[in-house]
């Protein structure tokens, strides 16, 4: 289904659908507060995407300076192309150490690789400990926001998903009981888990160290405890220098939430005595995105969620009607790069105002991109005849002042003397949930014209 149609059944619920624009509104109004407090806010955007542009110029060096260090820290390092071969990796090395029981902290690449399923069909348990992400694997449905993962979910749903999974007492949901059964819980899976698993937020070349941030502090938990710790990391992950952090972590926790910073940046360098430490690279699409000049900045991307919260369409579509990993403006510029006749309606789910852009913290051009994925698939990919056709005749009737002057004139009586049914009928997709502004007796041109004689 479109973007659209997913998008009209999450609207089934005005309700709450109220609720996740305002939610998700807060958010942004947060980080707006946070961004305005930091003297030379734009001056740290500016340097951040040049920091990515400049990574991604010299990809292949850092890739080799980075692997080149974590290896002198005794890390060990793999390379996958794809999801696959990062999913056979990552169970190669469970395999390897004996592991039938695996935490993991939140990593959308995992996600994006389809990672949970695979190791569960291979026999080994793995528990999500982010609290959102828990959530959404009890309820066994995706993500639908990179940092706020359950952001779709009341937490009075929350209480009932509870009681069924963990047992917990009806509470009406109130979050304080809820969080602390959901950390009772989770501590007990901590405690007996061979590996933990984690994203990466930073990578840096000259170290070969890198860091992950929660604000749970789950990522550290599951990592410290586990004699086997496996890192994945999408390939533009890295930064050159840990000068760099500086940039990024101030940019990241404000821009994500509003914090000042996250509460826990965890920085891995080396594996404690008597435990491993891997990192699994991966490509699975993105030397693809960044051999296509229009859209390689997308690779800038540090998670944060922002263009979600600010965008008009997502705050009311919800991240499940995007029916893909990662959601939203950003998400519509990345998916149909992986597949363009599947994700073609997703740059369509944007009015364009731009408003992603201005609030990227590493000032990716997100509605310039969607505009341009726009060109790409109204020429590469079949389009409804009727969608065709109008915008064929609207383009001729836009073209010609004659035919315009014409057209509303028409259109300016048909209104006024059209019976309601015919006007608000099925074919009238603007009308379903609003009225049509009142009809005026003439356009523009007509009243100017007049003013102008008078
Ligand atoms: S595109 Fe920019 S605003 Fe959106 S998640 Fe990425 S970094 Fe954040």
């Amino acid at each position: 289904m479109a973007h659209a149609d997913e998008a009209a059944i999450f609207n089934k619920d005005e309700a709450k659908v109220n609720w996740h624009d305002k939610a998700l509104w807060f958010v942004r109004q947060k980080r707006d507060k946070s961004a305005h407090n930091v003297q030379g806010w734009e001056t740290l955007r500016d340097l951040a995407s040049a920091i990515k542009a400049n990574v991604l110029s010299n990809l292949d060096d850092y890739l080799i300076q980075f692997e080149e260090n974590a290896k002198k820290n005794g890390v060990t390092v793999h390379w996958a192309a794809d999801a696959e071969e990062h999913n056979k990796i990552v169970h190669s090395i469970l395999q390897k150490t004996n592991v039938k029981k695996v935490v993991k902290s939140k990593s959308m690449l995992t996600e994006e690789c389809h990672l949970n399923p695979y190791l569960e069909a291979n026999g080994i348990e793995v528990v999500d400990t982010d609290l959102g992400e828990r959530i959404v694997q009890l309820a066994e449905e995706p993500p639908s926001h990179i940092v706020l993962p359950a952001i779709h979910k009341t937490k009075e749903e929350v209480d009932v998903l509870f009681q069924e999974h963990l047992g917990t007492k009806p509470s009406n949901g109130d979050p304080q009981y809820l969080t602390n059964e959901a950390r009772k819980h989770l501590r007990d899976k901590f405690l007996k888990a061979d590996a933990a698993i984690t994203g990466v937020n930073f990578a840096v070349a000259e170290t070969g160290g890198f860091v992950v941030c929660t604000n749970e502090g789950n990522a550290d938990m599951g990592a410290h405890l586990a004699k086997v710790h496996i890192a994945c990391m999408g390939m533009e992950k890295l930064i050159p220098q840990e000068k760099h952090l500086g940039v990024f972590l101030r940019l990241l926790a404000r821009s994500a939430t509003g914090q000042p910073i996250t509460t826990y940046s965890s920085h891995f360098n080396k594996p404690a005595k008597g435990t491993e430490m891997h990192i699994v690279i991966v490509d699975n699409g993105r030397t693809e995105q960044l051999s296509r000049e229009d859209f390689r900045a997308s690779l800038h991307c540090i998670r944060c969620g922002a263009c979600m919260n600010t965008c008009p369409i997502y705050r009311r579509s919800g991240g499940h009607s995007y029916k893909a990993t990662i959601p939203g403006p950003i998400g519509s510029i990345l998916s149909p790069g992986k597949d363009l006749t599947k994700h073609s309606s997703l740059p369509f789910a944007s009015t364009l105002c731009g408003s992603c852009s201005d609030v990227c913290p590493v000032k990716i051009n997100i509605h310039e991109q969607l505009y341009k994925w726009r060109q790409i698939i109204t020429k590469d990919v079949p389009q409804p005849v009727v969608k065709k056709t109008t915008l064929k005749m609207a383009g001729r009737v836009l073209a010609s002042s004659k035919m315009y002057g014409i057209a509303g004139k028409s259109a300016r009586f048909m209104l006024k003397h059209m019976p309601k049914f015919i006007i608000y009928s099925k074919l009238n997709a603007w009308g379903k949930a609003r009225d049509l502004p009142e009809v005026k007796n003439s356009n523009f041109d007509e009243w100017y014209k007049n003013r102008q004689k008078k």
